[in-house]
């Protein structure tokens, strides 16, 4: 039925045809306030769960092994297998959770994804997003300032950074396939392309090789110093053997903020050396670049402005939910010369302005898209910079507080420089320790090897402990417990009360050994 103006009037619009799947009024109410009071009551008790319950696999299969079923079923059911599955999950929003880096949603962005899938916008091209795609592009000039990587960088969001990374790499390999001029003369087409990076690069660069056609063993693995930033010189080392033996560099990725420790690589000495070389420098900052929203940690961003490319995760430590990446890259044209399918002249609509050609294919792999702008835009006029900065900015307090309290100790040892937020250290009894520094190699070896299991046995029981959750790394054969703070939730206490859940498994670990 038409009303006055000649539309579906919304009560004709609700009377339901049975093939119809719209809901009657009352029925969207009551899945409305079922569904937000279930995010209610998560976000108000997420910090009283356990922040894990090992449920074995068959178990939890089991529990949700429910027939296909032919017929609806109430809400009300399916809101009590949702407590199930919230029961079976594992709460990066608890706030002794620290493993990997697994961030809090904030609360905006949760109901700003709500939106996002209402409007249900396939995040294309102008044409078929035009509202979405304009705030696509002020959210990553937005991202970009905040970064320090400039306001006139272009982008787009992608899944996370493992398509980022895999972005970045297929552009810059593009980008300077199309050079003709070698050092000694003219590039043979056929000449292996290699990329450099520290050993403390993450999987997704490797992968990207991968999934390129280049394979791994292009990606030339570049020493970490002391503090696990890439070396320079090593790095020089390695770009002129492989010009000597007839390789083609093409790029260098640097981590900023690695995924192991938090360093940060010598960004501004990078730069130069891919200058000098003529190198895509691109920077992997999926975890670390938002730290440069903290006045202390600015500095290690230096040289950021002079990359190719940026990759970062506003769905780590910019407390978007999953799943939200970002690619920046400075110079569009190029990008879009390299990644078009219509070399040259891409498709323009004779009356359509540059803008609202505008495809976001032009410049990534992903087709359909999801309009994950609009909970980054949400979240950053909601709070503020301000607001969101001092989050982050404490976070670093909180990985600098419990580096402290971890070399304060008796029985722990910090194995790595915290430079953002992430604390690296071990259990070690104090009789070991003493050990330890008297020991000779071969001794301390086999001292290591102890530490490694018992720290090992430490980090799986506390884990099921369900009290903090911590993850691990390798650092230089050590066994090191990692804890990696990205949430706004976590407090000194929380510090506190992990070291003292760590000690207190240790103890009853070496009271009855497994
Ligand atoms: C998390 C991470 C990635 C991968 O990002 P996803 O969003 O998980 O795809 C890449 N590099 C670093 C340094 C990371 O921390």
């Amino acid at each position: 039925m038409l009303d006055s103006h000649g539309e579906v009037n919304s009560e004709h619009r609700h009377s339901l045809r049975p093939s119809s799947l719209d809901l009657t009024d009352d029925a969207m109410q009551s899945l409305a306030a079922q569904s937000v009071a279930l995010v209610m009551e998560y976000l108000a008790d997420v910090s009283e769960m356990p922040v894990f319950q090992h449920t074995p696999s068959a178990q939890l299969a089991e529990r949700f092994s429910a027939e296909l079923p032919a017929e609806g079923e109430p809400v009300e059911k399916l809101m009590e297998d949702c407590r199930c599955i919230i029961a079976g999950s594992r709460h990066s929003g608890h706030p002794r959770f620290f493993g990997y880096i697994g961030s809090p949603s904030n609360p905006v962005g949760v109901f700003a994804d709500l939106i996002a899938s209402a409007l249900n916008q396939n995040v294309t091209s102008w044409r078929a997003a035009p509202a979405a795609t304009e705030i696509e592009k002020i959210v990553v000039r937005w991202l970009s300032s905040l970064i320090g990587y400039g306001d006139s960088a272009h982008g787009l969001l992608t899944s996370g950074s493992s398509m980022g990374n895999l972005n970045a790499l297929l552009i810059a390999h593009r980008v300077k396939s199309q050079d003709k001029v070698s050092r000694n003369g003219l590039w043979d087409a056929g000449t292996p392309m290699t990329v450099y990076t520290s050993d403390q690069v993450h999987l997704s660069i490797p992968k990207a090789a991968d999934v390129l056609g280049l394979g791994r063993d292009r990606v030339r693995i570049v020493k970490s110093d002391a503090k696990f930033r890439l070396d320079i010189s090593h790095l020089r080392e390695c770009l002129e053997t492989d010009l000597s033996n007839g390789l083609r560099p093409f790029c260098i990725v640097a981590s900023a903020g690695t995924v192991g420790t938090g360093a940060v690589d010598p960004l501004a000495e990078i730069a130069r050396v891919a200058e000098e070389y003529g190198l895509w420098f691109h920077i992997d900052g999926a975890y670390g670049v938002p730290a440069a929203l903290d006045e202390r940690k600015r500095h290690l961003f230096e040289g950021i402005e002079r990359a190719d490319s940026v990759a970062l995760d506003p769905h780590k430590w910019l407390f978007t939910p999953v799943d939200c990446g970002c690619l920046l890259f400075r110079d569009a044209p190029a990008v879009r010369t390299a990644l078009s399918f219509t070399p040259g002249d891409y498709l323009i609509v004779p009356q359509e302005t540059e803008a609202e050609s505008f495809a976001f294919w032009d410049y990534g792999i992903e087709l359909s898209r999801r309009f994950r702008a609009l909970k980054i835009w949400m979240m950053l006029r909601y709070y503020g910079v301000r607001r969101i900065s001092a989050a982050i900015a404490e976070n670093n307090d909180l990985a600098d507080y419990f580096a402290e309290c971890v070399s304060a100790a008796e029985d722990f040892e910090l194995l790595a420089p915290v430079e953002l937020s992430i604390c690296c250290f071990r259990y070690v009894p104090p009789d070991k320790r003493a050990k330890l520094l008297s020991a000779d190699g071969v001794e301390r070896e086999g001292i290591n090897a102890e530490l490694n299991r018992l720290n090992a046995q430490i980090l799986r029981a506390v884990q099921r402990s369900g009290r903090a959750f911590l993850s691990n790394v390798n650092l230089c054969g050590r066994y090191a417990l990692r804890a990696c703070i990205v949430n706004f939730r976590t407090a000194r206490a929380d510090i506190e009360a992990t070291l003292d859940i760590v000690r207190d498994t240790a103890r009853s670990l070496s009271a009855a050994p497994e």
